[in-house]
């Protein structure tokens, strides 16, 4: 068993959304950075998988759109919903004021990689894989450093500033005795695989009928899709069998009825509690925290990553100038926490009315619901489905970036 130890100027906890776009744009500033991941890689199926257009504005003024945009990837320029038989038009992005005017569905692993793989060409980034935090380090009142393994090696890293992004069961939260408040959500998702036909026709559509609420997500080949349930109501659902589940997903969505054979058991059927939390205060003396470590977001909008990617542009613009010469001044933290505080908070409050008023109702029905006036009102006239295409894709307020870029990796130069 090794013990090792280092000094960075940051060190950025968890190789996430926010932990790896932090990390590339702190290393393009200049500031030394070192990224932890605790798994081996970024596979992991099922999550956020919605690279909105805020997000592809920033790759576009990185100069990495075109690149990103070669992986493989679905683009969606409308979103619909049928309710009880019927379409309704709800979100149309072609006309957002960016460069791309959609939604990317993309796997959140092939984001990752290609993040680390841009990443890796800058002198200033590491990122060390399997290395999992699990403590911090203190001197007095300042937290200086973290503690992590890797196998059985222990690492003693000392640095200016920790970043936790390391998500809604964040260990660096918890070990600064950091405080987070619940929000509430009255919901679970189940997600799962449901094979497409390759002449069935595109696009992403929510169901939304008397035997619940089904969202499919167009992946080419497949259907990622999410069914909603009442909170804390998986284990009813699996009480029924999954005979009973496959024949409530086809009377929502009759078009899936051979498809959804593919779901042979519960294995098939992936849980994600929902939650809907936020940080009081997101920082400490050599702590900030990011991303779903500082608020974790209601699947509602497909926004997380993307708030996420928000809040690291927002923490380089804010750090990178003062951390490539030393340590960032708390007040400068402040500075980060005010800035994205309040579209963290006008996203989750707009999430949870949506959440009590629309899908809460939704749960306890039984018969064909209707549409809501709102939606009737999108669906007529098509110029309000700007709207929220408007609040989904680009938030509440979208980053953009300034922090310059210090060192050039030669691979660029060329
Ligand atoms: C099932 C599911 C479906 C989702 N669907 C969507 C969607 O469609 N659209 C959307 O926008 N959002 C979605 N989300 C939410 C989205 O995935 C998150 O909001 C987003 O990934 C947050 O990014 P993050 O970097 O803050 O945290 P995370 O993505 O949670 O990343 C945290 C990283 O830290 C690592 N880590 C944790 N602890 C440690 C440690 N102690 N040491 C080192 N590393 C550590 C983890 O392995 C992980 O890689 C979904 C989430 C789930 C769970």
């Amino acid at each position: 068993m090794a013990n090792e130890k280092l000094n960075v100027r940051c060190c950025v906890v968890g190789g996430g959304p926010a932990g790896m776009m932090l990390g590339y744009l702190l290393g393009r500033a200049g500031v030394d950075v070192l990224v932890l991941e605790k798994h081996a890689d970024f596979l992991r199926d099922f999550r956020g998988d919605t690279i909105h257009p805020s997000t592809m504005q920033c790759l576009y003024e990185l100069g990495l759109l075109d690149a990103f945009l070669k992986r493989p990837h679905q683009e969606v320029r409308e979103i619909g919903a049928d309710i009880s038989g019927k379409r309704y038009e709800i979100a149309d992005f072609s006309h957002l004021p960016v460069h791309k005017r959609c939604i990317a569905f993309m796997p959140q692993w092939h984001f990752l990689d290609f993040l680390a793989g841009e990443a890796k060409a800058i002198p200033n980034f590491k990122l060390r894989m399997e290395t999992e935090v699990t403590d911090l380090v203190w001197d007095g009142h300042r937290i200086a450093g973290v503690r992590a393994k890797h196998g059985d090696d222990r690492l003693d890293i000392r640095a200016d500033l920790v970043v936790g992004c390391d998500g809604r069961h964040s260990t660096v939260r918890a070990k600064a005795g950091l405080q987070v408040n619940d929000l509430g959500a009255p919901m679970d998702v189940l997600w799962m695989r449901i094979p497409k036909e390759p002449d069935a026709e595109g696009g992403t559509l929510g169901y939304i009928g008397a035997d619940g609420f089904l969202v499919m997500l167009d992946r080419g080949d497949y259907w990622q899709c999410a069914f909603v349930i009442a909170k804390g109501n998986f284990e009813a659902v699996q009480a029924e069998g999954i005979e009973s589940f496959r024949d409530r997903l086809v009377r929502i969505n009759p078009e899936i009825s051979k498809n959804v054979q593919a779901l042979a058991s519960f294995d098939d059927v992936k849980l994600l509690t929902v939650t809907v939390d936020r940080m009081q205060r997101w920082y400490r003396p050599g702590l900030l925290c990011i991303g779903d470590c500082a608020h974790a977001m209601s699947p509602i909008g497909g926004v997380g990553i993307n708030l996420a990617i928000q809040d690291a542009v927002a923490t380089a613009n804010i750090l990178a100038e003062q951390l490539r010469d030393g340590p960032a001044a708390v007040g400068l933290l402040d500075e980060v926490q005010q800035r994205r505080q309040w579209p963290t908070r006008m996203t989750q409050s707009l999430q949870i009315f949506l959440q009590n008023k629309l899908i809460k109702p939704l749960l306890a029905q039984t018969s064909a619901p209707k549409a809501p006036l709102a939606i009737k009102l999108l669906n007529w006239i098509p110029p309000l489905r700007r709207i929220p295409a408007r609040i989904i894709g680009m938030g509440f307020r979208p980053e953009h970036i300034r922090c310059r870029e210090v060192l050039t990796p030669p691979e660029k130069k060329s």
